[in-house]
């Protein structure tokens, strides 16, 4: 055997034992299946849909919105009020994924949206309580919708964004907020996990270094709900919204949730004042009241159809356990890790994300020229991670629907691809 065939073979053998060790293995079959897909590397950009979702649809289509047609937004049943389903939806993502207590999580909007609306929240709370508070800090490197939300409220309120610089493969520092921030401060926008490099940020430092400078903290949880283990609550984390398509599995363009610390309801007004966030609105009266609690985030009708495939997810992720999620998702970035060292590294290959699971999140990114093309060629031989300029391969094996087995074909074709390239 040579050196080579060697390290294949027990690579091959390394997966199926830490297959047959997984407590989670047996959940890989509530997904739907997709023939033809060798390996799905990117659950952290869209989840793979649980088996179960079309038949819940479909059950809701028939027998909720078919038989009680309008009176399902107001009386009670078995899935309803609908009106109540931003709360309800809201709690049970706080409960499966956030560590927070019931009362301050919505479903609503898109993470863009919901952003925009906490964001300034925050901004107007700390400007009218500091008067001269006026810079959001933020990662240079952060998700673009991000970095655009911001510079708009800035633009908008008469504020300015200071941003942190970071290396490629890093993330933010509790110590770089505390020396940006101070008394001209609102607020700290931070992703939890960065949507690049899968650094996981020190949440509660960084949330201690913010309000140490006065400041209030938004957390984006994109990347992070659904795979790390967050305590929102204990972290005493101000505001926070994620996506639910991602590592919930709630499905394509699925609604955001938005979670805003219970202290701080009575201080915060978000700025689209809509009929849904109104005290008694089918009173229809004039004038804006804010509803009491986190209701008052809502501003329009709630997204009940796109929901459903959520519940269907959050079902599993209950099931499953946070923490066994999360557990899985750092045994199998640590094989992503050890399989990159021992193919792609010859190839010139760069990891670019932390080697320290406890500052990884659930993607490991990994870097060299050409990668672009590289990408198309893994899309066609049916391996499906993501792109990421520049030149960046995203590895995002989802710890619900992925095994090691998957990991390791999936960068055995790459690592196939590469070999080609060279002779
Ligand atoms: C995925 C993602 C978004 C997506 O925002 P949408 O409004 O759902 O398009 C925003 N921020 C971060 C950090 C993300 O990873």
């Amino acid at each position: 055997m040579t050196a080579e065939t060697d390290t294949h073979f027990w690579a091959a053998e390394r997966a199926a034992a830490l297959d047959a060790a997984d407590p989670l293995a047996p959940l890989r079959d509530r997904f739907l299946p997709a023939p033809g897909v060798v390996a799905y590397l990117d659950g952290n950009s869209l989840g793979r849909p649980v088996a179960t979702t079309a038949a819940r649809l479909e059950e809701f289509v028939r027998d909720s919105w078919g038989q009680r047609l309008i009176r399902g937004w107001t009386e009670p049943g078995p899935d309803g009020p609908w009106m109540n389903w931003p709360e309800r939806v809201g709690d049970r993502i706080a409960a499966a994924a956030l560590g927070a207590a019931p009362g301050q999580t919505v479903l609503a909007d898109s993470t863009t949206v919901l952003l925009y609306k906490l964001a300034r929240a925050a901004f107007d709370a700390a400007a009218t309580a500091g008067s001269a508070r006026r810079v959001i800090i933020a990662h240079a490197d952060d998700f673009p919708t991000d970095r655009y939300v911001i510079e708009g409220i800035a633009a908008e309120r008469g504020g300015e964004v200071r941003w942190i610089e970071t290396g490629l493969a890093d993330g933010v520092t509790p110590a770089q907020v505390a020396d940006a921030a101070g008394p001209d401060t609102a607020l700290v926008l931070l992703s939890h996990v960065a949507y690049r490099s899968g650094w996981l940020a020190d949440a509660p430092a960084v949330t201690a270094a913010a309000h140490d400078a006065g400041a209030f903290v938004l957390l984006d949880l994109c990347h992070s709900a659904g795979s790390v283990e967050l305590a929102l609550d204990d972290w005493d984390v101000d505001l926070a919204v994620g996506c639910t398509y991602k590592f919930l599995n709630g499905g394509p363009g699925s609604p955001a949730f938005g979670y805003v610390r219970r202290g701080l309801h009575d201080v915060m007004r978000q700025p689209i004042q809509g009929w849904m966030g109104r005290l008694d609105p089918f009173t229809m009266g004039p004038g804006y009241i804010p509803a009491p609690g986190i209701r008052q985030v809502v501003s329009g009708t709630p997204p009940v159809l796109a929901a459903v495939p959520l519940l269907a997810a959050l079902d599993l992720l209950d099931e499953a356990g946070i923490s066994a999620v999360r557990a899985k998702s750092v045994a199998l970035t640590e094989f992503v890790l050890e399989l990159v060292d021992a193919w792609l590294a010859p190839h010139d290959v760069e990891v670019i994300s932390p080697r320290d699971a406890s500052r990884r999140g659930g993607h490991v990114t990994i870097r060299r020229a050409g990668f672009r093309q590289v990408v198309d060629a893994l899309w066609d031989r049916g391996v499906l991670p993501d792109y990421r300029e520049p030149d960046a391969i995203r590895i995002g094996p989802a710890p619900l629907s992925t095994s090691f087995t998957e990991v390791h074909d999936g960068l055995a074709v790459l690592r196939d691809l590469l070999d080609t390239s060279r002779s």
